[in-house]
């Protein structure tokens, strides 16, 4: 059985394709500029040369088009024929309370997940689109959404309302939801591997931080509470946004910069988080470097960061009554030691004591402890996309 996944951003699209028989890649890529100039699909199937189209791409049907002539190619294609492909897995950032796990698609989750849109403006309506689009040209071939809030769905509601007039939750749906769940999942799931106990047994903080940045506390292998809330933007600091603040914040700075609401998360959004402190980059490579040349804002950064991540490890050992196991993962947490390092120090009082030597590793499974340590830290490379290609055939079915 092969597996496309599909993750379709507003003008990018990041797709694979994977043989669920062994869980092997069969070919990756990107196609990016979808709908403005310049457009172009990288592909590459594995054990094959790098191929780049560059066509005009007006939407997601164009770039689709393309990917699955990629796909086919003879010269560097991965499959021969596109009824090789049994079922589409699709990332879905939010699928609010209507969404408890994945879902076959069909005309009423269409309906459902249009509904969501008005929570997910950015973000649910070009996964849409990808979803229309491969119906369009692929008719037939089974359909399953995979949504970023699904895993968080079994937070209680002490972790997830809001302290607000409780009619706004019923009204509006405001409370807390959490993304990056598919990751989170995925990471818990392999740790629980790797220590080899049941994850039913475990309370475990795992610490996605990529450009975008979370921190869950899965409980007995159960989401029980996560630092992104209604929108992606609570939480940890990030690369440009700056998670959690004074909500007041808000309303004096309008008043003293004379701004308006959409300047104001603008700046929420896109300026602030380790670039507004830094003043250097939302790049965690180019701010570690930066800081080691002696850039104060930008070592200042950091340790905003690392004291944010730090803070929030203690309070869900303090939720969970416990703590068996740290997980680090995505972009910086797969790359830096010193992250690593930095966000372990002073956590010695939970149980944890880090090895050096073995923290001194990149992008691979381990875990970087000492033999000693009664609370194990563990570098979980994530696989998101696996993660959807596993849900979408269990949902499909072997075919
Ligand atoms: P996203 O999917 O949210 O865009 P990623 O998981 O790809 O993010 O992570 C991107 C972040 O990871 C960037 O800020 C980048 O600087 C950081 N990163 C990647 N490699 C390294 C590295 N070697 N050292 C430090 N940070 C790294």
């Amino acid at each position: 059985m092969k597996v496309l996944v599909m993750n379709c951003g507003s003008s990018s699209l990041k797709y694979q394709l994977i043989n669920m028989e062994n869980e092997e890649l069969l070919a990756k890529g990107i196609a990016e500029r979808i709908g403005i100039e310049g457009s172009f699909v990288k592909h590459e199937t594995t054990g094959k040369e790098k191929y780049v189209i560059e066509e005009p791409m007006e939407d997601h049907k164009a770039a689709i088009k393309i990917v699955l002539d990629a796909l086919v190619q003879e010269e560097y294609g991965a499959i021969k024929s596109m009824d090789e492909i049994s079922a589409i897995g699709h990332r879905v950032v939010h699928g609010a309370e209507k969404f408890v796990g994945s879902v076959i698609i069909n005309e009423e989750v269409k309906k459902t997940l249009e509904e969501c849109s008005e929570i997910a403006p950015l973000h649910n309506p070009p996964n849409l689109m990808g979803i229309y689009a491969c119906e369009e040209i692929l008719p037939g071939v089974p359909m399953v959404g995979v949504f970023d809030t699904a895993f968080h769905q079994t937070m209680p509601a002490t972790s997830y309302i809001y302290a607000l007039p409780y009619e706004l939750y019923e009204k509006h749906g405001i409370r807390r939801y959490g993304f990056h769940g598919t990751s989170h999942k995925y990471v818990a799931l392999k740790a629980a591997e790797m220590l080899n106990k049941p994850i039913e047994e475990l309370k475990i903080v795992t610490c996605h931080l990529g450009n975008g940045a979370s921190v869950t506390a899965v409980k007995n292998g159960k989401s029980v509470d996560t630092s992104m809330g209604f929108t992606p933007l609570e939480g940890l600091a990030m690369g440009t946004r700056c998670g959690d603040i004074d909500p007041a914040i808000i309303s004096f700075l309008m008043g003293k910069e004379k701004i308006t609401i959409d300047e104001v998360n603008n700046i929420m959004n896109k300026k602030s988080g380790v670039l507004g402190i830094s003043g250097v980059s939302s790049d965690f490579r180019d701010i570690e470097e930066a800081a080691d040349a002696g850039n104060e804002r930008a070592q200042l950064a950091l340790d905003v960061f690392y004291h944010k991540v730090r803070k929030y490890i203690g309070a869900y050992a303090a939720v969970m009554g416990g703590l068996d196991a740290v997980v680090f993962t995505a972009g910086l947490g797969e790359n830096s030691f010193v992250a690593r390092k930095e966000i372990c120090s002073g956590l010695e009082f939970l149980g944890i004591k880090i090895d050096d030597e073995k923290n001194n590793i990149r992008g691979e499974e381990t875990i970087i402890t000492t033999d000693d340590s009664k609370t194990k830290v563990l570098l979980i490379p994530t696989n998101e996309e696996l993660m959807i290609a596993r849900e979408t055939k269990e949902l499909v079915g072997n075919k």
